[in-house]
């Protein structure tokens, strides 16, 4: 393997810092100062940039790419597309992209598309608040659902009164990166934040605000911070709530749809909400999501009292990926699950192992498809107030320190159907190294 250079990336930046601010499309990570790389091609689980480094990838483009980079059904399904329409267009291809998304999803009993996740999310509030009449709902403090004014950070500096104002905690770097200037002053006014895994907190809001609350909106793993998986009977507690105050339950399934599971975090956990959100793998790779529920809810847009649109929605070539994205994942009966189970288990396993060998407060938590890391001297986080105070420095310095020796992780470790036992095992060998310099 070359020892790694950025001489090229590098002078890329710098052109591109001419044209676009940061030279970065995505301001999420405070680039100002980040290094970028530009990629130039992938294979599998492997990622190749403009100096010739190759990456094992367990980013996966920040979650999508489930199947790997090259998978050969999607991309034949694509090429074959933009042969015959690559316009945005009404075409058959929405039905049975539609069917496929409800033969898997509990909740899906009608569907409707977008490109990205922020407007899957802000599609769902909007038909929760036609459906109720209501203004409010409430949110969890450390869930990411996009870059909405409204949806995205904010502190609670008195939990009695839990809406949230902008700001940054000193020992929370989240809160610091979704703090953004620019936002509309009455943002946050309609929305309550909590912290997750609190059933008492979200009794004790339903039971004061409940008549006045149109959504519960949350991640039902929190995949974007600290990997936390619910508690035991959180989510059928919050659903039974929801149900007793005629609230809309919403996961945002972004990131666990068709990722932890075929039939998504629901599935999984055998909780199915009114509305879900999808994205990410649900194309495979391709900009294209879903704001999708039931049926009841999801007519207040088939009566237009709620209006959704976009002139990408349902476009062809996003039809297409959707359709053999999930041929994919039912293949031989999900296979491609029991095999990202395997290898998520083994890397796992690895990592706490090398933890206690060099005896670092590495914390992993979260599912095979999706291991989110921290160093932290806490043996569990449920949420994010319990993950204040983690050591910010040493976890993204673990991150850099990989990606120079061709790990790529973005805070998360991803498994796709693509990685190889090879690929865990050179991991490990790398990740050993890494802490040896810690
Ligand atoms: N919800 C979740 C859970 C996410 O992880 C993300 C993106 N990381 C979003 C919503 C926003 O999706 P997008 O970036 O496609 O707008």
């Amino acid at each position: 393997m070359q020892p790694y250079r950025t001489i090229e990336s590098d002078k890329q930046a710098e052109l591109g810092r001419t044209v676009i601010p940061a030279a970065s499309m995505s301001n999420w990570r405070r680039s100002v100062d980040s290094h970028p790389i530009y990629m130039t091609h992938a294979n599998g689980a492997r990622l190749y940039d403009l100096d010739g480094n190759e990456y094992i990838d367990f980013s996966l483009s920040y979650g999508p790419a489930v199947l790997g980079h090259s998978n050969e059904h999607l991309q034949r399904a694509l090429k074959k597309q933009v042969d015959r329409l690559y316009t945005s267009n009404v075409n058959e291809l929405q039905i049975a992209a539609a069917l496929k998304v409800k033969a898997h999803i509990a909740s899906a009993e009608l569907v409707r598309f977008a490109c990205s996740g922020t407007e899957a999310n802000a599609g769902a509030l909007r038909v929760a608040r036609a459906y109720t009449g209501r203004q409010k709902y409430v949110r969890f403090n450390g869930h990411y659902h996009g870059g909405l004014d409204h949806m995205m950070g904010g502190i609670v500096p008195d939990p009695r009164n839990p809406v949230p104002v902008p700001g940054e905690h000193d020992d929370d770097p989240y809160s610091r990166s979704a703090n953004t200037k620019g936002r509309y002053i009455g943002a946050f006014n309609e929305c309550f934040m909590i912290e997750w895994n609190d059933l008492l907190a979200l009794k004790r809001l339903l039971n004061q605000d409940g008549e006045k609350i149109a959504a519960v909106l949350m991640e039902p793993t929190m995949v974007n911070n600290f990997g936390c998986m619910p508690e035991p009977g959180f989510l059928e507690g919050a659903r039974q709530l929801s149900t007793k105050y005629g609230v809309v339950l919403i996961f945002d399934e972004v990131l666990t749809g068709f990722r932890i599971d075929l039939k998504g975090a629901q599935g999984y956990f055998g909780v199915t909400p009114d509305l879900t959100t999808l994205a990410k793998a649900l194309g495979g790779g391709f900009p294209v999501s879903s704001t999708c529920g039931k049926r009841e809810i999801m007519d207040t847009l088939t009566r237009a009292e709620a209006i959704q649109g976009g002139t990408y929605n349902g476009h062809p070539l996003a039809m297409a990926a959707v359709i053999a994205a999930i041929e994919e994942y039912e293949r031989d009966d999900g296979a491609v699950y029991k095999h990202i189970e395997k290898m998520g288990i083994m890397l796992k396993n690895g990592l706490d192992d090398l933890a206690k060998i060099h005896d670092q407060p590495l914390l992993v938590q979260g599912f095979p498809g999706a291991w989110t890391f921290v160093f932290s001297e806490r043996k569990k986080i449920i949420n994010q107030a319990d993950g204040r105070g983690f050591d910010f420095a040493k976890t993204q310095r673990f991150g850099e320190l990989l990606k120079a020796r061709g790990v790529l992780t973005s805070h998360r470790f991803c498994i796709s159907a693509a990685h190889t036992k090879e690929d865990i095992a050179d991991t490990l060998a790398r990740t050993d190294e890494v802490m040896e310099l810690l």
